[in-house]
């Protein structure tokens, strides 16, 4: 799945939920959540950000890997 990432903490475009087929991008406090239970990979959400926050999991930047674990928490997938 993609996952948002550090750039979308108090920045919280949301062009990115415009774009998503499945409405899987979710509004916490400070940024947004990819639900990677329902994220179809389809990459959609990933050029519309103007902070380059989304990333494929695989891809995300080494500083920003923990805002994996947080996305999967935000969810309640452990
Ligand atoms: Fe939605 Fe596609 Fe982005 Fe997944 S990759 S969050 S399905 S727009």
């Amino acid at each position: 799945p993609y996952v948002i990432a550090s750039p979308c903490v108090d920045t919280m475009d949301r062009s990115c939920t415009e774009e998503c087929p499945v409405d899987c991008i979710y509004e916490g406090d400070r940024k947004l959540y990819i639900n990677p239970k329902e994220c179809i990979d389809c990459g959609a959400c990933e050029p519309v950000c103007p902070v380059e926050a989304i990333s494929q999991d695989r891809r995300v930047p080494e500083e920003d890997e923990a805002f994996i674990a947080d996305n999967r928490a935000f969810f309640e997938l452990a």
